[in-house]
């Protein structure tokens, strides 16, 4: 059976046409290669869940995700390859008739789903809810939303193996942080970590950066919300043009919730003269190119 990750990620240069020679170089790690499903930085935030799990004798895994979630369909997944039962709480009903791909996906791969209210889905990390879980499920490893747990802060530092020393910067999609609280905890002092949020109001992140990062390198961490287009899953035709044009210029496939808004970002922020001249920049390409199929038709890829 093939294994996971089934390739190593590599690390593409982009056109100096793209940047316009602002900056000395734009660089994108390519961690959506990695493999077809369990993709971009999932992998990194399950690995140490997973083998905890077996170690520990667990049949099972539990976790939470919506209807479209990249880190549900990555667990259910990544249980399979490894023989572990997966059971998914997804937020909101769905009617049978009325699955996302994603959550077909999800069963597909042996995925048992709960659906449950905004209301409920909202208690997902309080001690008595869990326990009614624990219950109901016989005793699983429940792993936060995201893989938001120290486990998947652990595994995310381990994508700074790929990541040479000479980048000044390091571009990173956020939702719930901890992609880039792991990197952040490894990559040294003299990186700036920069993580683009692709919802309203995503600068609420600083607290988990607080809770998370090394006092030591907090000041060189900064968040940006301002390429939401709209709030979380939200787009516009900007962003769709953006996304065929980025694939036209350099054969690069960029998920419509995350990264495309990143390097959205990035880009305005080069042409605008944020970064300086010197500035070495490293975009992280964290996958999700599953959800893609909900805009297929308006994509060149
Ligand atoms: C899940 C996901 C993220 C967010 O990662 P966090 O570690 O939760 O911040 C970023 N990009 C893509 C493509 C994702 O699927």
């Amino acid at each position: 059976m093939a294994t996971i990750p089934e390739f190593d990620p590599t690390i593409q240069t982009l056109t100096p046409e793209w940047y316009q020679h602002k900056v000395d170089g734009v660089d994108m790690l390519r961690l959506d290669i990695i493999h077809p499903v369990v993709s971009g930085n999932k992998w990194y935030k399950l690995k140490h869940n997973i083998a905890y799990a077996q170690e520990n004798k667990y049949d099972t895994i539990l976790s939470f995700g919506g209807a479209y979630s990249n880190h549900l369909v990555a667990t259910a997944a990544a249980a399979k390859q490894y023989n572990i039962k997966s059971i998914g709480i997804v937020k909101g009903t769905y009617a049978a008739g009325k699955l996302t791909s994603t959550l077909h996906d999800c069963i597909n791969y042996g995925m048992l789903l709960e659906f449950v209210s905004h209301e409920d889905y909202a208690k997902k990390s309080t001690p008595a809810y869990l326990e009614k879980l624990c219950i109901k499920y016989n005793n699983p490893l429940i792993i936060p939303e995201g893989g938001a747990n120290e486990w998947g802060r652990e595994g995310s530092g381990e994508i700074t193996h790929y990541i040479h020393d000479e980048y000044t910067h390091l571009c990173v999609s956020v939702g719930t942080g901890t992609t880039l609280i792991g990197l952040r905890n490894t990559l040294p002092n003299h990186v700036i970590v920069q993580g683009y949020a692709p919802m309203k109001g995503g600068v609420y992140l600083q607290h988990e950066i607080e809770k998370h990062v090394i006092p030591t390198l907090r000041k060189s961490c900064m968040l940006f919300d301002n390429w939401h287009f709209g709030g979380f899953g939200k787009w516009n035709d900007d962003l769709i043009e953006f996304m065929n044009s980025f694939y036209k210029t350099h054969d690069i496939p960029l998920d419509i919730v995350y990264t495309s808004k990143m390097m959205s970002g990035v880009r305005d922020q080069i042409l605008s003269g944020f970064f300086p001249e010197d500035a070495k920049i490293l975009c992280i390409h964290s996958g999700g190119l599953q959800g893609n199929v909900t805009v297929k038709e308006k994509l060149d890829y």
